[in-house]
């Protein structure tokens, strides 16, 4: 047994500290960025936030919505190939640079991505997602994908220690997806004791990758607009959100009423109502690791979105930062005591 006794953060351990700037308005401050991937070489310009890979998050309507702030969706696996033909036919092509397919590592999921792929060769990104990114098989499987598409642009995780984001990029994947146990719906840190504070392990991830010339996306744990600033003056090149874009038109899940106020439906990926959905039922050798929760009904994504852009881009404009690019040189964050923010906290 070994102790590390070093501090590690969360996103409610810090606050930003505003510096000097010569910005007037945060009309001035660009969020969009440019990125060549490692492996890939695509080149990419973008708002560099994404919606999870949830069956709840990541869909089809909400791909349509985001994509015209140029925000990008990880589009959740469970999708038919039917339902795949029917998206593809609608969406426009300026579009196709602000979406990932998602997998698994089974040999049903690498069938069904090869089908997708062979259908539509002109979809960009992979997301290969699973829960824990630590297993050799996942590995191999990120080097076998990296082989059969040497030109698309793979995501791949979870993870949170610099040593796996290393191996990682070196096995073939582009971007890396950080974060155990942080998100909304996730019970693994009650589970199972294991976990990473979010903010350390972007600060500790995005170093390890910027040393190879990758990239990394901060995959949950963002409750509010300021979340987001954090985990980008962290470091994260991107930033995966799950519940803040929950309970939407564009989200999916069952919509509900109770006592004539609309509720929707959102539940992490192994939740028992995600398990029962997709497998018919929770198999016995594990534990569900998510949970579900009832979001009131937020309307339309679009109010949800231009309040968190304004507010990233504010965050740009205390700090001096005129594009998105420059915040993480120019944050300093302050520790402070969970009290002091207590107030945001759910
Ligand atoms: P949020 O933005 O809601 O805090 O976090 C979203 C992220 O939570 C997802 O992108 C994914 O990484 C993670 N997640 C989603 N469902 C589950 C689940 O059932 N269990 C666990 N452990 N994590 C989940």
């Amino acid at each position: 047994m070994r102790i590390e006794s070093d501090l590690k953060l969360g996103f409610k351990d810090v606050m930003i500290r505003p510096k000097r700037s010569t910005l007037n308005s945060r009309a001035q401050v660009t969020l969009e960025r440019n990125f060549t991937f490692l492996h890939s070489n695509y080149q990419w310009k973008g708002v560099p936030i994404m919606a999870a890979n949830m069956d709840t998050v990541g869909t089809f309507e909400m791909v349509k919505a985001l994509a015209k702030h140029k925000i990008f969706t990880a589009i959740h696996k469970h999708y038919t190939l039917d339902e795949w033909k029917h998206f593809m036919n609608s969406v426009p092509d300026e579009m196709i640079d602000y979406f990932a397919v998602s997998t698994g590592t089974g040999t049903a999921d690498s069938k069904k991505l090869t089908n997708i792929f062979s259908q539509h060769p002109q979809i960009k990104f992979i997301c290969i997602d699973v829960a824990n990114g630590y297993s050799e098989h996942f590995v191999n499987f990120v080097k076998k994908t990296r082989k059969q598409y040497p030109d698309k642009v793979i995501m791949a995780g979870n993870v949170v220690t610099g040593e796996m984001v290393e191996e990682l990029l070196l096995a073939g994947a582009d971007i890396i997806k950080v974060g155990i146990g942080p998100g909304s719906v996730c019970t693994t840190r009650v589970k199972t004791g294991v976990g990473y504070p979010q903010l350390s392990a972007i600060i500790e991830c995005a170093d390890a990758a910027h040393g190879l010339g990758g990239q990394i996306v901060s995959d949950g744990g963002c409750k509010i607009p300021g979340d987001i600033a954090k985990a980008f003056g962290g470091g994260a090149d991107f930033v995966m959100l799950g519940g803040m874009l929950a309970g939407h038109t564009e989200s999916g899940g069952k919509t509900i009423e109770i006592d004539g106020t609309k509720y929707k439906q959102f539940y992490g990926m192994s939740s028992e109502t995600a398990m029962k959905k997709h497998a018919g039922s929770v198999a016995n050798y594990r534990a569900s690791e998510g949970k579900t929760v009832e979001i009131p009904y937020r309307g339309t994504v679009e109010n949800t979105v231009q309040d968190f852009l304004g507010g990233l881009r504010s965050t740009c404009t205390y700090v001096g930062a005129s594009k998105l690019k420059e915040l993480t040189k120019r944050t300093t964050f302050i520790k402070v005591q969970e009290q002091h923010n207590e107030v945001f906290s759910k």
